[in-house]
């Protein structure tokens, strides 16, 4: 078990920090202090919990830059992805600030009585978080948890623990209890496994690939623990016929290669009517291949690097050097660069056409007609997001209903929006997060029947 984690710079592999791994020993003190902060948190009046919840944003807005700068240390993200990070994190607090004030419970009249409803925190929640998106996809959890008056447990990603100690900072620094937000940098089956298995933690959130959430949701059983579960996602981008074509051919290599492609909804099954398919790929082709990839830090660049050597290695093993297709460029190395590729000609059963790679990879299917999009679209196990290009809107209309997926966006790629529930079909996840529900994911209802 290493007792430290070590943290590499993935645009040049160079050593940024070292952080102590923690141990279960940790993770038990930890839920310990969390609980006495949590029981102190729950019964503070809600205006005060969304005072300093306003607060922790206010200070999270104000070390934007330095956040967004850890950020591309860290995950090598380009620099105006890091900053839109760290403003995301800032609006999920204030958000979820918003929404202490509305979560009320209800009560019901009913003869002979009154039922009261009421919606209380779960106590302490064990976020285990991915390396993708560090920041805010720790916060959508943290905020709301937060707000609803539960207490945090947060584990990073081994690759990127460093932004998430530093918010832990700046939420002492903005004022929240101590104990209340603790990072717990380590392995997942060591500190994530320990979080899942301790009977101190109410609910699981975890956010990681399809297997990670199989183990976890296993182990959680004997608890019956309350889990949200956000996995892979393997999401078609569907171009019909009567589409504005060169509008969807332009708005598809950024819906693929944003982030390099590391992005849970990422469009990397592009299906395209067969009657614009070649025009599509003539549109597509020098887009792709003009994609600026490289220094995270240049304000013109489109793309950075893999997250680490593992990744890298994993993308290779889904193209082959002789794959058909049209391959954009990226630096040699030091560094784990893959250029943005689009692959051509692969069987629609393929598994670069079927698993999630992780990586600037998409492949382009034809597809018939209506039927076969929607045949096409619904071949993976994943349900997570998907971009219906057309304009006609009964299409539009009828494809958002038959594709099953949790987030879907008619002639855009937009999937994450911290105002609107997101989470994912079948083995893309379990329940939802952010939207005007986001908190209450985070309690637990009980019914009081008061006779009168
Ligand atoms: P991963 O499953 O390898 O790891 C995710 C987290 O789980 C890490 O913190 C890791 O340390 C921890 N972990 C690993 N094994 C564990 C165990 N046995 N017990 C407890 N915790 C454990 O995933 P990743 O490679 O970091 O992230 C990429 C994956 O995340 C992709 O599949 C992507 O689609 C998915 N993802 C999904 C969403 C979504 O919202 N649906 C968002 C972002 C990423």
């Amino acid at each position: 078990m290493p007792t430290e984690l070590r943290v590499l710079n993935p645009a040049t592999e160079e050593l940024v920090a070292t952080v102590p791994a923690a141990t279960p020993a940790d993770v038990d003190a930890a839920v310990a202090r969390a609980a006495t902060a949590q029981t102190a948190w729950a019964a503070a009046a809600p205006a005060d919990r969304a005072r300093l919840l306003r607060r922790f944003a206010a200070v999270v807005d104000a070390h934007t830059e330095e956040l967004a700068l850890l950020e591309v240390r860290e995950a090598g993200h380009t620099i105006g992805n890091a900053r839109w990070e760290a403003g995301n994190v800032r609006d999920l607090l204030d958000y979820a600030a918003g929404g202490v004030e509305r979560l009320n419970g209800r009560q019901i009249p009913v003869p002979g009585g009154l039922d009261v409803t009421l919606l209380e925190p779960l106590g302490v929640i064990g976020v285990i978080a991915p390396w993708n998106f560090p920041m805010p996809i720790a916060a959508w959890a943290f905020a709301p948890a937060l707000a609803a008056g539960n207490a945090v447990l947060l584990k990073p990603a081994e690759t990127t623990p460093l932004t998430a100690l530093r918010l832990a900072e700046l939420a002492l620094e903005a004022g929240l209890p101590a104990h209340l937000l603790q990072v717990l940098p380590g392995e997942g089956p060591v500190a994530g496994n320990a979080l899942v298995e301790h009977p101190g933690v109410a609910k699981i959130v975890f956010t990681g690939s399809t297997r990670t959430g199989k183990t976890i949701m296993a182990r959680a059983a004997d608890q019956v623990k309350r889990l949200t579960l956000e996995l892979g996602g393997k999401s078609p981008n569907i171009v019909f016929a009567d589409a504005d074509v060169e509008a969807a051919a332009a708005a598809a290599p950024m819906a693929f290669l944003d982030n390099s492609g590391q992005d849970c909804c990422a469009r990397t099954r592009i299906l395209v009517q067969r009657a614009v398919h070649d025009r599509f790929l003539e549109l597509l082709a020098p887009a792709v291949e003009a994609t600026v990839v490289g220094d995270p830090l240049d304000e013109r660049t489109q793309m950075g690097p893999l997250i680490s050597r593992a990744q890298l290695d994993r993308v290779r093993s889904y193209v082959p050097e002789t794959a058909e297709a049209v391959r954009g460029k990226a630096p040699e190395g030091p560094g784990f660069w893959f250029p943005p590729t689009v692959l051509t000609g692969v069987p629609e059963d393929a598994p670069c056409a079927v698993e999630e790679i992780f990586g600037p990879v998409a492949v382009v299917l034809p597809f018939e007609d209506e039927a076969d999009a929607i045949r096409l679209a619904n071949a993976t196990p994943y349900g997570l997001s998907g971009s219906i290009w057309t304009r006609d809107v009964g299409r539009a209309l009828r494809a958002s209903r038959a594709v099953r997926a949790g987030n879907l966006s008619v002639n855009s790629h937009s999937s994450v929006r911290y105002w609107t529930p997101f989470g994912g079909f079948r083995q893309s996840g379990l329940g939802r997060e952010l939207g005007p529900d986001a908190l209450t994911a985070f309690t637990e209802t009980k019914n009081v029947f008061i006779s009168t």
